[in-house]
């Protein structure tokens, strides 16, 4: 699998994964052009979208889905009252619209997806994890706290987007009104830098091999301290994560996580056989340079 933030912030989100040469899109909050501008730095061709997964309405996440759905004639999926909500806002309707339940696993594409009930002031937030053969993806931006079943979910991921929204002394000392600056700290607002912090430190294992920080707020936070933050939690931890910081306006590299050997096959059709140097080699490796050193893998390392 490989993902890419396109952008995250309030002015838009949107984050597309790929395997296998189909994509999933999770949220598109730009327009259609510059949705299509962005994936274009990257490389990423719009053809390949099988499907869109929106996490709640709220305009930076649902603006451009519409356009991109009947774009490219693809589902839109969230839970009823996402859709509902983000629907009524459509001039034209999806080209479909598909409800996911939380907790159900449903497959779209290559991927197996779970959506998770967030804690956001949305009708409905979804978090989202992507699964494939062995690589992981867990998305969590617009969340007040971290629900428990949202944590146990992330523990054991390959990579993740996180929300670090906030510095919550710029917050305080701000010029944002009373009942905004208590929304976005409320349980159904924004994680600040130190509850990022604090999830990451949670899920941080050896086998998570980047965290992108997202949803940085222009006016409250500074992507140097969010990327500080990040550091402390992780450090002297029992993984040491690639750390990448979202932009509004930049999409993020295209980031590579480790793919199951076990899925490839070999050239007399026979599935490489997973062997204990080949998984010690695995852990030891930087997210984006495991699948050239699997290609590197000789063929006498598979039993025929
Ligand atoms: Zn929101
Ligand atoms: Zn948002």
């Amino acid at each position: 699998m490989r993902f890419c933030v396109l952008g995250s912030g309030s002015s838009g989100n949107s984050v597309w994964a790929e395997e296998a040469g189909s994509a999933i899109v999770v949220d598109n909050g730009f327009t259609l052009s510059d949705f299509r501008r962005r994936a274009a730095i990257r490389g990423l061709a719009p053809g390949r979208i099988a499907g869109i997964l929106l996490t709640h309405e709220h305009v930076d996440h649902q603006r451009g889905v519409g356009h991109l759905s009947r774009a490219c004639r693809c589902a839109v999926y969230s839970s009823p009252d996402t859709l509902e909500a983000a629907v009524s806002r459509e001039e034209r309707p999806y080209h479909a619209a598909m409800k996911l339940v939380p907790g159900n696993p449903m497959r779209i594409g290559p991927f197996e997806v779970t959506a998770l009930a967030g804690s956001h002031d949305s009708v409905d937030c979804q978090i989202y994890v992507l699964r494939t053969g062995g690589a992981s993806l867990g998305i969590a931006t617009d969340l007040g706290v971290v629900p428990e079943a949202v944590l146990r979910e992330f523990e054991g991921l390959s990579a993740a987007v996180l929300e670090f929204n906030h510095d919550p002394d710029m917050l305080d000392r701000g010029r944002y009104p009373i009942f905004l600056k208590r929304r976005i700290r409320g349980p159904r607002g924004h994680l600040s830098n130190w509850e990022g912090a604090e999830f990451l430190s949670r899920i941080n294992h050896p086998g998570l091999k980047c965290v992108v920080l997202g949803h940085i707020s222009r006016n409250n936070n500074r992507p140097e301290l969010a990327l500080a933050a990040a550091r402390t939690a992780v450090t002297g931890g029992p993984g040491d994560p690639r750390i990448e910081v979202a932009s509004h306006d930049v999409p993020t590299p295209i980031i590579e996580i480790w793919r199951r050997l076990a899925a490839r096959r070999n050239a007399r059709g026979n599935a490489p056989v997973s062997t204990p140097r080949r998984a010690a080699f695995r852990e030891t490796l930087p997210c984006g340079d495991a699948l050239i050193i699997a290609w590197w893998i000789p063929p006498l390392m598979v039993r025929p």
